[in-house]
């Protein structure tokens, strides 16, 4: 889906597919150096991580699990509710593996906190976390994200996985929601 075809439901993009198509390869040769020789199984956060998820993967140069968890953070407005509930969980046990989380986006960081902590509590190896976008809100909580793609304004952006009430997760780039959406 392009620009077009969601006329003035977008402000503006705010970054390109193209600029998202080299940032998660960077981000790939990364971890393929930090855990070369090491086990690794990557935790896509339905639903928004799944572009980048798979947009990863196919850029690392080994073998990698993926698995999938669902947690709710969000209702259908554009601020966090605090409450997160698991929805889905890991179909495999991760005592003792490596694991890397792949986010779509850091906001309050109130979710990435609770899952990190979560999945520590199982006895995973290491937890680490990557967040292709993150907003300036997040510097205010201790989530550590040692891979970020993106810092962006604190605006309520769609696309590349990101929804607004389900809609605009298939645009290809990150765009900022027209106001008038939703106020
Ligand atoms: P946090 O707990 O860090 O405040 O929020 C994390 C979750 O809120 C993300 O996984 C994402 O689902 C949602 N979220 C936060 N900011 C945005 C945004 O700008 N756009 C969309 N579509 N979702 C957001």
């Amino acid at each position: 889906m392009d620009l077009t075809a969601v006329g003035t439901d977008v402000e503006r993009i705010i970054v390109t597919e193209e600029e998202l198509k080299m940032k998660v390869k960077e981000l790939a040769a990364r971890i393929d150096a930090d855990y070369q020789g090491r086990d690794l199984i990557l935790v896509g956060v339905l639903k928004g991580a799944v572009m980048a998820m798979a947009d990863l993967a196919r850029a690392l140069q080994r073998h990698v699990e993926m698995d999938w968890m669902a947690v709710s953070s969000y209702g259908s407005g554009t601020k966090s509710s605090g409450v997160v509930r698991i929805l889905k969980d890991l179909d495999r046990d991760i005592t003792g593996r490596e694991v890397l989380i792949v986010e779509d986006i850091v906001d309050s960081g109130l979710t990435l906190s609770w899952l990190k902590s979560n999945l520590e509590s199982r006895g995973a190896k290491s937890v680490k976390i990557l967040a292709i976008l993150r907003k300036p809100e997040a510097a205010k909580v201790d989530v550590h994200c040692e891979y970020v793609g993106f810092e962006i304004p604190p605006d309520f952006v769609v696309g590349y996985g990101l929804d607004f009430n389900e809609k605009y997760r298939n645009l290809p780039f990150i765009a900022v929601l027209a106001k008038h959406m939703y106020s």
